[in-house]
């Protein structure tokens, strides 16, 4: 098929890349004239596993100018839904629509696979006055391409002919396909981010009380709570909380758009306070440590949200790293993919380590897991349970005992 991607950020550029390798021809459309550069000069503008190998073994037309979208099949929409003062900002995807619907064949179909809230996909429908589907996307960053490859389940809504095009598409992957109305494929994808984030919020609320029982061990506990098969064990790991550029976003406009309709989600609140306590618990942990940190220089390993990324939107690395300079400590980071700029950046955590007292573990890049020989007579915060707290003389891990019997 013919088929355009409109937004070549994480999502888009995964797709379009997945999408070609799997012998269509696809056409990537940003309004960012530098990514579009960047892509046409064979650079990824993001880090993601395989991602370069694959660029390189597929051919993909990038361009800035929507026309040339005008005989493909199908136009997936990839561009991005922020949550702006508790409310989602659907201009990015409106916008989309209406250069889409200047261009398109009057039979393409419009694909939305940014998420969106319930109704926004029938607006679209109604504006464009075109064929709009809802296929929302569920990858992971750091396990993208195979995510895309081999999705757990795809989600259609929507007409049925035009649903039928879009389940031709991903027929390779072999995964389950579960058609819905395009209000149902919407929630579906909040309601997945939203249950997660309270696994992981549940999780976090448990490992604060292991920290007050003596003996106990979140890990221990958490393991053997995901054996069981109506829980599994999947986002059930204590931490420093969630960041990204979904589980954040998500949750607060799902929450902004429940209480529109004049509904309460208890539970998904409930996540996101326990969630946005975490960077403070960090602080709270150094405090404990070390006394003052007025003055002390901290260094923070690990910037990216998570590891297998150079993603750092809303990571708790960073909320860690602004609390830390609101208190008057001196902030040294390091991270094997992420950039960021304005902070001081070693060039390797044992740079990092080396010229601080204090070390934050906020990210659990491969990298950090053994380094206990380098971090000797340095007060530690594991925050996401790399270390082994044995070989450490000052150290507080996540979710392990801190009063002894
Ligand atoms: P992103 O910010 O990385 O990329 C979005 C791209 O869209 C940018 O390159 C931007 O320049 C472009 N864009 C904005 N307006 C445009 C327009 N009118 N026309 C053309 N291009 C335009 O976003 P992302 O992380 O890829 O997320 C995209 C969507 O997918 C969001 O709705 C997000 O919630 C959803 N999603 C993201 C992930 C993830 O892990 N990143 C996973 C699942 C779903």
């Amino acid at each position: 098929m013919k088929i355009g991607v409109v937004g070549l950020g994480y999502v888009g550029i995964i797709t379009a890349a997945v999408l070609a390798s799997r012998g269509h021809q696809v056409i990537g459309v940003d309004v960012d004239k530098e990514k579009v550069k960047s892509l046409n000069c064979n650079r990824s503008p993001i880090y993601e596993p395989g991602l370069d190998e694959l660029l390189r073994k597929v051919k993909i037309n990038y361009t800035t100018d929507y026309s040339k979208l005008s005989d493909v099949d199908i136009a997936f929409i990839t561009v991005s839904t922020p949550t702006v003062n508790g409310k989602i900002l659907l201009d990015h995807v409106f916008s989309a629509v209406s250069s889409l619907s200047n261009v398109l064949r009057r039979d393409a179909i419009i694909v939305m696979k940014s998420t969106v809230i319930p109704g926004t996909s029938r607006k679209a429908k109604e504006l464009s006055g075109m064929e709009v589907v809802v296929n929302p996307e569920f990858l992971r960053e750091g396990y993208a391409i195979e995510d895309t490859l081999h999705p757990d389940r795809i989600v259609i809504g929507g007409d049925k002919s035009a649903g039928d095009l879009v389940e031709e598409v991903w027929r390779f992957t072999n995964s389950p396909i579960i058609r819905t109305s395009l209000e149902e494929a919407e929630l579906i994808k909040y309601a997945s981010n939203s249950f997660l984030a309270v696994k992981i919020s549940f999780a976090n609320e448990i490992a604060n009380l292991c920290e007050r029982i003596p003996n106990c061990d979140v890990n221990v506990v958490t393991q053997a709570m995901g054996i069981d098969k109506r829980i599994s064990p999947y986002f059930l790991k204590a931490g420093l909380g969630y960041g990204g550029s979904c589980f954040p976003k998500d949750t607060l406009a799902i929450l902004g758009f429940s209480s529109e309709l004049g509904e309460k989600l208890r539970i998904v609140e409930a996540a996101v306070e326990v969630n946005n306590e975490r960077p403070l618990r960090a602080i709270s942990a150094m405090k404990e440590l070390m006394g003052e940190i007025k003055g002390k220089r901290i260094c923070i390993l690990g910037l990216s949200f998570k590891p297998g990324t150079d993603d750092t939107r809303e990571s708790v690395a960073l909320k860690i790293l602004n609390l830390l300079e609101k208190e008057g400590a001196e902030v040294i980071a390091y991270d094997p993919k992420a950039k960021v700029e304005g902070i001081k950046i070693a060039r390797n955590s044992e740079e990092c380590i080396m010229s601080s007292e204090g070390v934050i573990i906020a990210t659990e890049w491969s990298e950090f897991s053994g380094i206990e020989p380098i971090l000797k007579g340095k007060y530690v915060f594991d925050g996401r349970r790399v270390l082994d707290l044995k070989k450490l003389d000052n150290a507080i891990m996540v979710g392990v005992s801190r009063c002894k019997r």
